[in-house]
């Protein structure tokens, strides 16, 4: 999207953002339902411009080095988040599980930071645990344990029951927490805590990693302490609307772009994967649709909150 060599060859779709190397990538697929895959660097401060064409379509899931096409060539709904039809979407999930099936892969487990949303826990592969981190957006990060999958998932659903640790936190209230972020110091403590709480639930099958460090992530984001207030944020996209502004922050798949009429825009970037696309270095002006940014006070209280009970009780 900001390739600095012109603009991209026509017929690529969007699919992923991922954060190798602890830096944003943007990654491609040909719309070719065969063909191969690129990526171009999200360049904090360079200006952004896309426009997408009348086509949405799944994209197909990758199986090692070779790309697997949706028999159905199907087409997504604007309202999508993310590249693949249903029926791709379980293909991806038979084989992620297939993968670790083996529990030979190494994973661990975190305590993750998602400011005054939620203190959660996350298991990932540990091979690509920071990556996977920057790519759910969170804020700091605490490692807790590694073993196999299993032994860390079973640590993790000990440890998410004592603590009364939310399974999941849902986007939206994610987002509003990044108004308020706070800064490192004040996370790196949050973690700290929390990890004592931790360490009075742990079962003796399992043993801790010795005294990790807290790991902040805002200023990889560039999110600043005192924090982002979008004005907007991008409606799901329709045949042929354009977006341009200069990149400010990215936070996991989260793109916030300032724009001269429309101020600070949010992009969720899953909401452009699939979609045919060009992009350009000079603007293609702002037609694409936004609507103001959903208020955590309307979502359902189904987040129990920071992790309030500091002592085990
Ligand atoms: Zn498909």
């Amino acid at each position: 999207m900001t390739k600095t060599s012109g603009t991209l060859p026509p017929r690529w779709r969007p699919t992923a953002v991922r954060w190798p190397d602890s830096r944003p990538l943007l990654v491609w697929n040909q719309a070719d339902p065969t063909g191969g895959e690129s990526c171009s660097p999200l360049v904090l401060g360079d200006e952004v411009s896309f426009a997408v064409d009348r086509d949405r379509r799944c994209v197909g899931v990758w199986q090692g080095n070779r790309r697997l096409p949706c028999a159905e060539r199907a087409r997504l709904d604007p309202w999508a988040l993310g590249a693949l039809c249903p029926r791709c979407a379980r293909v991806k999930d038979s084989l992620t599980a297939a993968d670790q099936l083996g529990d030979a892969t190494p994973h661990r487990l975190f305590l993750i930071h998602h400011g005054d949303a939620a203190i959660a826990l996350a298991v990932t592969p540990a091979e690509r645990a920071h990556q996977t981190v920057l790519e759910a957006g969170v804020l700091a990060s605490l490692a807790l344990y590694e073993g196999t999958a299993s032994a860390v998932r079973h640590t993790a659903d000990i440890l998410r029951s004592a603590l009364r640790l939310p399974d999941r936190v849902r986007a939206p209230l994610r987002r509003a927490a990044r108004a308020r972020p706070g800064d490192a110091y004040q996370r790196a403590d949050d973690l700290v805590a929390a990890r004592q709480v931790a360490l009075h639930h742990w079962r003796q099958f399992s043993t801790p990693l010795p005294k990790s460090t807290p790991v902040d992530h805002a200023e990889t984001y560039r999110l600043p302490d005192q924090g982002l207030r979008p004005d907007a944020e991008l409606s799901p996209l329709m045949d042929t609307a354009a977006v341009s502004g200069r990149l400010v922050c990215v936070v996991g798949t989260d793109l916030y772009l300032e724009n001269v009429q429309r101020g600070l825009v949010l992009v969720d970037g899953r909401r452009m994967f699939g979609w045919g696309m060009r992009t350009a270095l000079s603007s293609l002006g702002f037609t694409a649709a936004t609507r103001p940014v959903a208020d955590r006070v309307a979502m359902p209280p189904e987040v129990p909150g920071r992790l309030a009970h500091r002592q085990p009780g």
